[in-house]
């Protein structure tokens, strides 16, 4: 074996939430053409189903589930398709997320609660859902952001909060899983990639933005979607409870 077989991920199959737009699709197809099988879970049902057709086109098996993340019935039954259809979990990519901006002053109760439980909360139960069922090798890969490490310019409490909790709970996990169930848990902090979420930044916020990045552009998914092969793969046998930034440098500024 050479040292890229380490990052083959043939005959595994992988959970994506938040498959049916921006990163999670990324993350989907590239751990199709690692050699996963994938398990598609977003709420909207149509575009999974383009995602879905990415990943066969890479030769691998796709199966997709309408899924609320929010909710931990909708979390076991993305769980519960993933072992009748393909017969185990080996990889959760738990990427859902929704974003906001608001003033903390005017910030309801529901506009916050809505963000932890899914960027949050979500995560959780899909975590719990697929821990249940992984064997010693798996790997739970969670999409946190920048702003659970630091402040970007933006009024994003909820956000923030929701993906430095998310931190925490990779690490918690981690703590209880790795030696016990032999399940690694990391988490991955991006910068800021083109999606449907940073469609909604305000006007020039992005450019504003490349001035604190070092790199001074943003990132490609496909750049993302390389860590998260390489989290999900035993190239990273050794790594557990950690959060990889991977921000063109944005964070050491
Ligand atoms: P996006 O294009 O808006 O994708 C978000 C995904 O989450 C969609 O597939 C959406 O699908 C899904 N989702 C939202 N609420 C859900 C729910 N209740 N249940 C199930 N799925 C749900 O944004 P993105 O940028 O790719 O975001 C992906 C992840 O990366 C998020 O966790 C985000 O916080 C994180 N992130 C992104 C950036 C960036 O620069 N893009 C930076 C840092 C972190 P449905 O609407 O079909 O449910």
């Amino acid at each position: 074996m050479t040292v890229t077989d380490l990052f083959r991920l043939d005959g595994r199959v992988a959970v994506v939430t938040g498959a049916s737009s921006g990163l999670g699709v990324a993350f989907a197809q590239a751990l199709a053409e690692a050699g996963a099988d994938v398990v598609l879970g977003a709420r909207r049902a149509e575009k999974l189903a383009d995602t879905a057709r990415l990943v066969e086109a890479a030769g691998r098996r796709a199966v997709t589930v309408a899924t609320d993340v929010s909710d931990p019935e909708s979390c076991t039954a993305l769980v519960d398709a993933a072992m009748a259809e393909l017969g185990k979990v080996d990889v959760l990519v738990n990427n859902a997320g929704v974003g906001t901006a608001v003033p903390a002053t005017r910030e309801t109760p529901e506009q916050f609660r809505q963000v932890i439980d899914v960027n949050l909360n979500g995560c959780y139960w899909m975590a719990q859902a697929c821990g249940r069922v992984m064997q010693p090798g798996g790997s739970i890969i969670n999409i946190s952001s920048i702003l659970g490490i630091t402040t970007a310019g933006l009024p994003q409490a909820a956000y923030s909060a929701s993906k430095a909790g998310l931190i925490g709970l990779t690490r918690d996990l981690a703590q209880q899983w790795t030696g016990r169930k032999g399940i690694r848990v990391n988490a991955i902090a991006p910068g800021f990639f083109e999606s449907e979420m940073t469609e909604q930044y305000p006007e020039g916020y992005l450019e504003l933005m490349r001035g604190r990045i070092p790199m001074a552009r943003k990132g490609d998914p496909q750049e993302l979607a390389a860590t998260v092969v390489f989290l999900a793969s035993d190239a990273a046998g050794y790594v557990t409870g950690q959060t990889w930034a991977v921000d063109g440098g944005l964070t050491i500024t």
